[in-house]
């Protein structure tokens, strides 16, 4: 069987590091790309050599065109041509109605979420193409149940964000389909993460708990299931489409 390399974003905590954690089980090279919890980053690294991965930590903030083209460049040095990716790092700012919003606040939000997993899926897509030389490949983008909802009164422009997510995901999977890639998303909500504690509500889940249809919140193993079957020979004939983890909302 050939080499399988996946790069995960945000892979130092939350749903980022429950995927590596899986697919490191599944035999893949995994590349953890982190921003600033270089501690958490470097523990899941060892823990995942401990168990026979080959892992790569890869520090970079993927807003920045620069740091993700360095940040590919390791990777082709060290296992060569990436063959899966997962667009998974986010940030979300505190709660707060549109009104209130600010262009500085706007715009970072969606440098990260949206410029970040366009930048990611570019240098991607130039290493699997099969009509470059390539040997094909999956990507997998971490959208958001926000992007159905539009977070009213919390974080719209997160919401907006993960909206552009869903329709990179159906674009490009499209536009790529022949050349042996498969573009797909995944759409979670009310995930036990640090994530809400940044928008200024720990307990949001345990808030929202009696309008999920489940009546609970999920944890990032559930989502990584998901992630690690869209990237699989097993879903080799889904592209462009969405799997949901949000209790039935
Ligand atoms: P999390 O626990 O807050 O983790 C966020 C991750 O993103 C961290 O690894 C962080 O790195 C990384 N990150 C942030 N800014 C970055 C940047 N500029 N460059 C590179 N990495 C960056 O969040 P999570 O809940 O696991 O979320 C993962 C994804 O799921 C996000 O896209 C989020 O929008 C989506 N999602 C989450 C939920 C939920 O309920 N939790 C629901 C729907 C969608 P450092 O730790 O190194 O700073």
């Amino acid at each position: 069987m050939s080499e399988k390399t996946v790069l995960i974003t945000g892979a130092s905590r939350g749903i980022g590091a429950a995927t590596a954690r899986l697919l490191a089980s599944q035999n893949y090279n995994v590349c953890l790309n982190y921003h600033r919890q270089i501690h958490q980053a470097e523990q899941l690294s060892q823990t995942l050599r401990t168990a026979g991965c080959k892992t790569l930590l890869l520090q970079a903030d993927i807003s920045q065109e620069k740091q993700v083209t360095e940040m590919f460049c390791r990777i082709d040095n060290a296992f060569g041509p990436l063959t899966h990716l997962v667009n998974n790092a986010g940030i979300l700012k505190p709660q707060m109605k549109l009104r209130d919003m600010t262009a500085e606040r706007i715009n970072e939000l969606l440098s990260v979420n949206v410029t970040g997993y366009f930048l990611c899926c570019r240098e991607a897509i130039t290493r699997m193409s099969t009509a470059h030389g390539g040997n094909g490949g999956a990507i997998v983008n971490v959208s958001s149940v926000a992007a159905r909802t539009g977070s009213p009164g919390e974080y719209i422009d997160y919401a907006a964000s993960k909206g552009a997510i869903d329709t990179l995901t159906t674009g490009l999977a499209t536009e790529v389909a022949r050349e042996g890639i498969r573009v797909n998303g995944v759409r979670p909500g009310f995930i036990y993460t640090d994530m809400h504690t940044d928008g200024g509500e720990p307990k949001r889940i345990e808030r929202l708990k009696p309008v999920i249809p489940m009546q609970r919140g999920g944890q990032p193993e559930e989502v990584a299931e998901a992630i690690a079957w869209l990237l699989s020979d097993k879903a080799s004939y889904t592209t462009g489409s969405f799997i949901d983890l949000a209790g039935g909302k």
